[in-house]
């Protein structure tokens, strides 16, 4: 269907003077039918409680019957001018007498009950009953009424309703745009605030005032949304920024290193020992760019998974042969406590750099004789698997944003040394790879007492326990 081009003010007019003419014409047909119903009514009883009061006055009089005594009876006089005609018929409906009603009469026959009868232009009510008196000839009283009256009060009330009609709708629909246009009014006012809002000034909003009704709720979303699209923007300005300088950093250290060199002639021992030095910072570089396409590729979605099922047990075990050799270099002792048949969906490569991203934090920062603790265990709902490290432990400010991309806890320890200054992207790394897997991962860790980080994988729903 194509759209409508007409604004909402106008098609909630019509729609609203739509259903107002279909109820207003419902109700006029409805009023029509009850008048004519009533006055209708009216004529039949007055009729048949005429023809009651006239029949006290017949009686036979030379082998047909007459009505007598006229003048003792004013109820019936007064009812002979309320245009009503009083007839006698013969059982064969010859006219033996008529009363009242001078004006031309439809032709009658002798039926009994109520009748409306349609004579040339004029309508008339009858009602006839049959006379049966004792010893007496039998016959026909009849009543007749006009139906002009009644056709008259109709024909008015049609007119009214015919001109009332229009009146109706003509203020029902102004009423009707003006309601309309004060209702969508705050949301002019939403999009006029909102075509001021640019990209570069996500600060304005739009602070509605009134009640938290549709358009309230609306305005408020609107403002939620700006503030989330404010803090992505905000975070995706400052991990450029980030990214820069984390670039720029050993790059302008390769420069100083190679301008101090060249500034002499060196013996070649020299030279070999400064390209082994800008080999470092050349690694470093790598891995910071490797890290950032990394994060880029995740962030994208484009990363293919393949998921399989992985032997908890056997995966830490390879994990802590990888990282070894780094710990046993600081005599670091590495113990694991991990159930067997314990399994676990996802994609190798990815939790394989997660998990190694924990542990070379946990070696990095641990110092020298320390202890790594990795403990696994399964209950109904998830799977967590729990590396704990007697390092130095963190202070609970730096806690929220840990797991923030270059978010590092500038400590003489993390900075000074070459060896132990990561870029800060190890851990938001980690959080996406676990939030790819439907997983937590989450820290525990107070200044001093070592650190725990806890990753929680969701078991498949149905799984078996005993797997
Ligand atoms: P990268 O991992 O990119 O080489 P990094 O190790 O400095 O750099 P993250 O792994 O993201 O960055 O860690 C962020 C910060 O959290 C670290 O700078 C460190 O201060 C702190 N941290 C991480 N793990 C531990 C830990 N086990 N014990 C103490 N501090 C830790
Ligand atoms: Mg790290």
């Amino acid at each position: 269907m194509k759209p409508s081009r007409l604004p909402i003010r106008w098609r909630l007019t019509l729609w609203y003077l739509l259903s107002f003419t279909a109820i207003l014409l419902l109700f006029a047909g409805f009023l029509y039918w009850q008048v004519q119903r009533s006055l209708l009514a009216q004529i039949d009883s007055g009729l048949q409680l005429a023809a009651t009061q006239a029949l006290v006055n017949v009686d036979g009089d030379n082998g047909r019957l007459a009505f007598q005594n006229l003048e003792n009876s004013p109820q019936l006089g007064s009812r002979l001018s309320d245009d009503i005609g009083i007839y006698l018929l013969s059982p064969q409906g010859a006219v033996w007498q008529k009363l009242g009603h001078d004006e031309e009469m439809p032709q009658l026959f002798p039926v009994a009950g109520l009748q409306t009868i349609n004579d040339k232009d004029d309508r008339w009510r009858v009602y006839g009953e049959a006379i049966d008196l004792p010893e007496q000839p039998g016959g026909w009283l009849m009543m007749v009424q006009s139906l002009e009256p009644v056709t008259t009060t109709l024909l008015a009330l049609s007119l009214q309703l015919l001109w009332g009609l229009p009146l109706a709708l003509l203020l029902a629909g102004t009423g009707g745009y003006f309601l309309a246009g004060r209702t969508l009014r705050p949301i002019d006012d939403i999009t006029r605030t909102a075509q001021v809002i640019h990209a570069s000034d996500l600060k304005q909003r739009l602070h509605h005032v009134g009640p938290a009704d549709e358009v309230g709720r609306l305005a408020d979303t609107f403002d939620a949304m700006l503030d989330r699209l404010e803090a992505a923007f905000i975070r995706e300005r400052r991990f450029t920024g980030d990214a820069a300088h984390e670039l720029r950093t050993p790059l302008t250290a390769l420069k100083g290193r190679i301008g101090v060199t060249l500034s002499q002639p060196r013996q070649p021992q020299q030279y070999v020992d400064t390209l082994q030095e800008m080999e470092g910072q050349v690694d470093r570089l790598i891995r910071l760019s490797s890290d950032l396409l990394f994060m880029a590729r995740l962030d994208q979605g484009q990363m293919a998974q393949q998921w399989e099922r992985i032997d908890v047990q056997d995966f830490l075990g390879a994990m802590v042969d990888q990282i070894q050799p780094l710990a046993a270099a600081k005599a670091i002792v590495i113990s694991q406590t991990i159930p067997t048949a314990l399994t676990l969906q996802g994609d190798m490569d990815l939790l394989i750099r997660l998990f190694l991203n924990l542990l070379d934090n946990a070696v990095k920062y641990t110092p020298e004789n320390g202890r790594i603790t990795i403990h696994a265990n399964q209950d109904t709902t998830d799977l967590r698997i729990t590396i704990t490290d007697t390092g130095p432990g963190i202070a609970t400010e730096h806690l929220p944003y840990l797991f923030e991309r270059f978010y590092r806890v500038e400590t003489a320890r993390s900075r000074n040394g070459t060896e132990a200054g990561g870029a800060g992207l190890g851990l938001a790394i980690a959080h996406e790879i676990a939030r790819a897997h439907g997983a937590q991962l989450q820290v525990d860790s107070q200044l001093d007492q070592g650190t725990t980080f806890i990753i929680i994988f969701p078991l498949p729903k149905g799984a078996n326990l005993s797997l």
